[in-house]
């Protein structure tokens, strides 16, 4: 029954289930841990509803099957670690970035969020004794400001040939949300030919946000967002890559939160992510990492630099 069709659930009818499917529950298991809310936000239904299709989906999907923690940490033992290059940001993750994750990255215009992209891009075509993932990387590019150039500078600074780094990373310009998603599909393609280990969303939100406004848009926007937030994690876990994406805080009242220190998306990018990063510049070429809601590392902050030759202590 795990693998039931969503249809077969009581009281989800054809229109329902292709909401569910558009906005990425294609199985029972994401429905059956998904939030009453989150779920009639992506979905537009009425709250009522998502309790009655969670509460099904669950008694479906058989879930709670318990695995021991040694087998748990058996599996965690084969995650690989990327580095940023500064120690102190290193430290501040644990040991680096956790394949089979979403680390994003948010924070103001300048904060440093594409400079740790091409840093963490550069490093992940590195051999592993070097804090790399010895992989390809995928990057999709959403503001246009991938340069080359500065991956040029950055590789050397790394002792790594800039070629050979160049010719590992492959880069899609996104023109708006719907094409940034379907990227996620085609990097498949080239994960037939080449393992990805890196795959870098620059920026995850700016089309959405973009496209999307006002009050009217809210869940068709979440719902998108959230699907798109799954196929990525699904990416990571099928790959063993890890996930680095970008995000703004909104600086004018945002139809979700009228904090302007919050990052955009509301509580599907919040869900998904299992590293929130805020960035935020200092003196001089300082700047300041604070790790937010990580699942086994305290709320701290870090120091590092961005230079000619990347991220730095
Ligand atoms: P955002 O958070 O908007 O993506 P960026 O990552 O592009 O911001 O950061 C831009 C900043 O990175 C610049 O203001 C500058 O301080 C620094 N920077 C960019 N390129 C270089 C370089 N070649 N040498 C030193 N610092 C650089
Ligand atoms: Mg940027």
């Amino acid at each position: 029954m795990a693998n039931a069709n969503i249809e077969e659930l009581p009281g989800v009818g054809p229109a329902t289930a292709d909401k569910l499917r558009e906005a990425g529950y294609t199985n029972l298991m994401t429905i059956a841990v998904e939030s009453p809310k989150t779920l009639a936000d992506a979905c537009d239904i009425g709250e009522a509803t998502a309790i009655k299709i969670i509460d099904a989906a669950k008694k479906a999907a058989e879930v709670g099957g318990f695995e021991s923690g040694d087998v748990i940490l058996e599996r965690r033992r084969n995650l690989s670690r990327l580095t940023t290059s500064s120690k102190a940001f290193d430290e501040l993750l644990g040991n680096g970035l956790e394949s089979q994750s979403i680390v994003e990255f948010f924070g103001e215009f300048g904060s440093g969020k594409t400079q740790v992209c091409f840093q963490l891009a550069v490093n992940a075509t590195l051999p592993k004794e070097k804090g790399g993932l010895d992989g390809d990387v995928v990057m999709i590019d959403t503001e246009n400001t991938f340069r080359p150039e500065r991956i040029v500078q950055i590789a050397k600074a790394r002792d790594a040939d800039p070629e050979e780094v160049l010719k590992r990373i492959h880069v899609a310009r996104a023109y708006n949300s719907s094409h940034q998603m379907l990227l996620v599909e085609k990097a498949a393609e080239i994960c037939k030919k080449t393992p990805v280990r890196l795959m870098i969303v620059d920026s995850l939100t700016a089309h959405f946000r973009a496209e999307f406004v006002g009050r009217g848009t809210l869940a068709e926007r979440q719902g998108l967002l959230n699907k798109h937030m799954h196929e990525l994690l699904s990416f990571a876990e099928v790959n063993n890559s890890v996930i680095a994406v970008t995000n703004q805080v909104s600086s004018k009242p945002d139809a979700f939160f009228g904090d302007p220190t919050r990052p955009v998306g509301g509580h599907v990018v919040a869900h998904a992510s299992t590293y929130r990063l805020y960035l935020r510049k200092s003196k001089g070429n300082r700047r300041i990492a604070r790790l937010i809601d990580s699942p086994d590392r305290p709320e701290a902050e870090a120091v590092f630099t961005v230079s000619e030759e990347g991220i730095r202590d």
